[in-house]
């Protein structure tokens, strides 16, 4: 088991990828809190881990909220007594243009998608620092690199995590690796949403798939997998980078001719 007995955070770990990653940690051994703000949702994937013979709880805790992210970390630490490994997952998608963004949408995706990692970041790193290990992932996006028309606050956030990984790994390093996963489609309740605002819904979904190389969406467990590895030991000598998680979505240029 790759993480046996590693105690790992897991913001948005209710649903959809965060679903994927703690289900995945859970089966490599780990402790896992589960974090977001809907207690059911949340209650109920920690519970799925432990009916499954793992190790979780649940913290309500809205990740851009500084006072609630000290008592998520301080709860963290009381019952499982350190923490190994950070997974800043949590996120909003805001699909607009600059023009029709207005500023409380800009504030509320920047601090949800990007505010978040700073916090979460800035009160687990002590921690770690104490038992001088720990590994950071971000889940960032396709869009830090690349993005497509009308979505400049969702795509501003990403390629800020991605930049912000860079810095802390350098500002942490030995002791702490940090890291960026970028997913591409992952089919989660974000993204079939997306789905379900088109006006078909099935013919949509199959004009994705067509476009990866895999000819398929990911699904949580991709990246839950990709997740464990740049927690776990193996990745030793990683940190600073970002691992594009996304069919082959980005090594493609445009539409051939
Ligand atoms: P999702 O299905 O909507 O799940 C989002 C998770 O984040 C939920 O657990 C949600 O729980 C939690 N969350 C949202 N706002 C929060 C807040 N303020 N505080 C604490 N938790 C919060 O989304 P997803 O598709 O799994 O996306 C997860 C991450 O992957 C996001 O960062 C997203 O940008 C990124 N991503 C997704 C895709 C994709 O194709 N799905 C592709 C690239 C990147 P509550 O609502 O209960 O708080």
């Amino acid at each position: 088991m790759k993480l046996k007995d590693r105690v790992a955070i897991v913001t948005g770990g209710s649903k959809g990828i965060g679903w994927g990653i703690v289900t995945v940690f859970a089966q490599e051994g780990a402790k896992v809190v589960v974090v977001a703000r809907d207690p059911k949702a949340g209650e109920q994937t920690a519970e799925e881990i432990r009916y499954k013979g793992g190790e979780a709880i649940f913290v309500a805790c809205d990740v851009s909220n500084e006072e609630q992210v000290k008592a998520m970390v301080q709860k963290t630490l009381d019952t499982y007594g350190k923490i190994d490994i950070l997974v800043n997952n949590a996120g909003v998608g805001t699909y607009k243009s600059v023009l029709d963004t207005t500023s409380e949408e800009w504030d509320r995706c920047l601090s949800i998608d990007l505010k978040s990692v700073f916090l979460c970041s800035k009160y687990v790193i002590p921690h770690m620092q104490a038992i001088g290990k720990g590994a950071i992932v971000n889940i960032s996006s396709v869009h830090s690199r690349a993005t497509v028309n009308s979505v400049a606050p969702y795509a501003a956030s990403k390629g800020g995590i991605s930049a912000l990984t860079r810095n802390m790994a350098l500002d942490y390093g030995p002791v702490i690796r940090v890291n960026t996963i970028s997913p591409g489609w992952v089919l989660t309740p974000l993204i079939q949403g997306i789905f379900d605002n088109s006006d078909n819904p099935a013919e949509k979904q199959r004009f994705i798939e067509q476009r990866q190389a895999m000819k398929r969406i990911g699904t949580p467990e991709d990246i839950g997998y990709a997740t464990a590895f740049l927690a776990s030991d193996e990745a030793s000598f990683i940190t600073g980078t970002e691992l594009f998680v996304d069919g082959g979505l980005t090594a493609r240029v445009e539409e051939s001719w």
